[in-house]
């Protein structure tokens, strides 16, 4: 007969970790949406190797209590929720409490923070699960976590990284995507101590457009409209680009449901469906695009990389989008049959 029994904690968190720290840049986007809930003016990346020897995150935001530091790094730990009714009402990135845990799994892990108001700051450390007792150290107000040799201890999961340029594009891609939820944010991105990116934050609307310019390309702003449409508790704004910024990959669509990046089919179809008679076939659109909605219309603790998520209302939600997107092309259809053939 088969014994069964319980895994210790440190199998269960690197067990977790396979659900969603599948690459570094899985951990960037973990560290970097905490820095965010954590209210961070300010998120500085430092990549080396791709992220296979160091990943670090540091942040300006509301800090760590010395004595919550261990429970940061401890599995269902979270400073987000408390209830089912807050579940239901999420508005931060995380909610799980489980990253840190995974990530510390299954690497050489130190988190640093100085909590607001604070004197000083304290550091633990976590090595392949171990975790180490807190030190006073230097910090600024805000955290760093430091996430080194990631997968040291998992070899299946070391040999499915990537040549060093594969992950650090990752690891860019993810960036982007975040800079462009919160053009509020300042981000900076480095590589092997070079600087790659550097977003300061955008105070206003043209601001805010120059950055999707910079990651959609120059020409995106002038073959794109602007949209700000509300109806029925539903808010879509952003970028939505003409037939003339299209392209042969849909590599360029960013579509965030409450600050959240997601992909989902009601959306991808709605969008689809509104570029339907200005779109070649084979041609994707480029859009930047945020829809707003009361939380409790929209479920995020779909999928655990909560790249997902589950509208209480689909179909309420399909045609708002179709038709707010419907409608901003079509008077660019009507404008530009006004103007002489260039
Ligand atoms: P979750 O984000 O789902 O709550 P995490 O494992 O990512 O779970 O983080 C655990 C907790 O650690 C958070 O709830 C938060 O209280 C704290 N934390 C993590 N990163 C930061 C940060 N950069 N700044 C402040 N607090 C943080
Ligand atoms: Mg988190």
């Amino acid at each position: 007969m088969p014994v069964i029994r319980v895994l210790p904690p440190e199998l269960i968190n690197q067990i977790a970790a396979g659900e969603v720290i599948e690459r570094p840049s899985s951990v960037v986007k973990e560290l970097v949406e905490n820095s965010l809930d954590a209210g961070a003016t300010r998120v500085e990346v430092d990549i080396e190797q791709g992220g296979a020897r160091l990943i670090r995150v540091r942040d300006d935001g509301g800090g760590i209590a010395p004595d919550e530091l261990p429970l940061a790094v401890a599995s269902h730990a979270t400073s987000k929720i408390g209830s089912f009714d807050d579940l239901e009402h999420v508005a931060s990135m995380g909610f799980r409490g489980e990253a840190l845990a995974s990530v510390s799994s299954v690497a050489r892990f130190a988190l640093t923070s100085r909590a607001r108001g604070a004197e000083a700051a304290f550091r633990i450390e976590v090595d392949g699960g171990k975790l180490q007792a807190a030190r006073p150290a230097q910090h600024p107000p805000g955290t760093s976590v430091e996430v080194r040799d990631l997968f040291y201890n998992v070899p299946a999961r070391r040999k499915f990284m990537r040549a060093e340029r594969t992950e650090f594009a990752h690891i860019d891609d993810l960036l982007k995507s975040l800079a462009l939820a919160r053009s509020g944010v300042e981000f900076r991105l480095s590589h092997n101590g070079k600087p790659v990116r550097v977003w300061k934050a955008a105070r206003d609307e043209q601001a805010a457009l120059a950055r999707v310019a910079d990651v959609l390309g120059e020409e995106f702003p002038e073959r794109s409209l602007r949209i700000d449409h509300a109806a029925a508790g539903l808010r879509l704004s952003g970028w939505v680009g003409l037939p003339t910024a299209s392209r042969g990959q849909p590599d360029s669509q960013f579509f965030y449901v409450n600050g959240r990046l997601v992909r989902d089919r009601v959306v991808a179809h709605a969008v689809r469906q509104a570029y339907a008679d200005v779109l070649f076939h084979g041609r994707h659109p480029a859009f930047v695009l945020y829809l707003e909605l009361d939380p409790v219309g929209v479920d995020v603790n779909v999928h655990p990389a909560k790249h997902e998520v589950r509208f209480r209302e689909q179909r309420l939600v399909h045609d708002f989008l179709f038709r707010s997107l419907h409608e901003a092309l079509a008077q660019t259809r009507a404008g530009q049959a006004m103007q002489p053939a260039a």
